[in-house]
């Protein structure tokens, strides 16, 4: 981060997403959209590329908020009843959280940086969910401090998460960057909260946030892109 007059803050505090940035269910989110339709009896109107579309249009205190605000304008959208697509984000159910892997090159980009920075996780999710993630990738060592956004704190991209963990690692926004696979929730949540930007990029996302820095694999990491 370049100070007012021209000299360079190092960066010494990484943040980082959990879910599609560090690690991912097996089982895609594709088929728990399917399973989701089946289980509120409703014939399927919308797939995943529509909920990508879509989420970033909308906003939500919680998860579930989000997924029902989401699932309702794509109804709206189609001219499909409301209720069915409330119906329909209600019986989406997450997956075991136990049952997670990790995403190419994340675990041995958690070694390098926590050599060399101070980690701290700022994930959207319940604390009992992501926490059973990190016992089941045996990570949470890792990480000096947890922001659990949708359950302890509002959901990213609000700053207050990032605030949170900025407070606990006792670091500055000048001298943190926050990596993450959400142009919505990462990448704009660092930004709101002074955070300079690493995004995962994801294919066939676009956004109108602007990212710092782009890798194309967590293995990217190994070689920090803000150094
Ligand atoms: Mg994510």
């Amino acid at each position: 981060m370049t100070r007012a007059d021209g000299s360079s803050v190092a960066v010494s505090t990484v943040f980082l997403d959990l879910d599609d940035t560090i690690c991912r269910h097996p089982t895609s989110g594709a088929d728990r959209l399917a399973d989701a339709f089946d289980a509120a009896g409703v014939e399927p109107f919308f797939d995943g590329s529509d909920v990508r579309r879509w989420l970033p249009e909308v906003s939500a205190d919680t998860l579930l908020g989000l997924r029902e605000n989401c699932f309702g304008a794509i109804a709206d959208e189609r001219g499909r009843e409301r209720a069915d697509a409330l119906a329909v984000a209600r019986a989406y159910e997450d997956p075991d959280p136990t049952d997670v892997e990790f995403l190419p090159g994340a675990e041995a980009a958690l070694d390098r940086l926590g050599a060399t920075h101070d980690l701290a996780l700022v994930t959207n999710g319940g604390r009992g969910t992501q926490t059973a993630k990190l016992r089941a990738l045996d990570i949470a060592d890792h990480f000096g401090a947890f922001a659990f956004a949708g359950s302890d704190h509002a959901v990213k991209p609000d700053p207050e998460p990032f605030d949170h963990a900025l407070a606990a690692m006792g670091a500055t926004p000048a001298e943190t960057v926050h990596v993450g696979n959400s142009l919505r929730s990462d990448v704009a949540g660092a930004h709101a909260a002074g955070l300079r930007s690493v995004w995962l990029e994801e294919s066939g996302t676009v956004g109108e946030y602007d990212p710092h820095h782009t890798i194309g694999s967590m293995r990217d990491l190994c070689d920090p892109p803000w150094v």
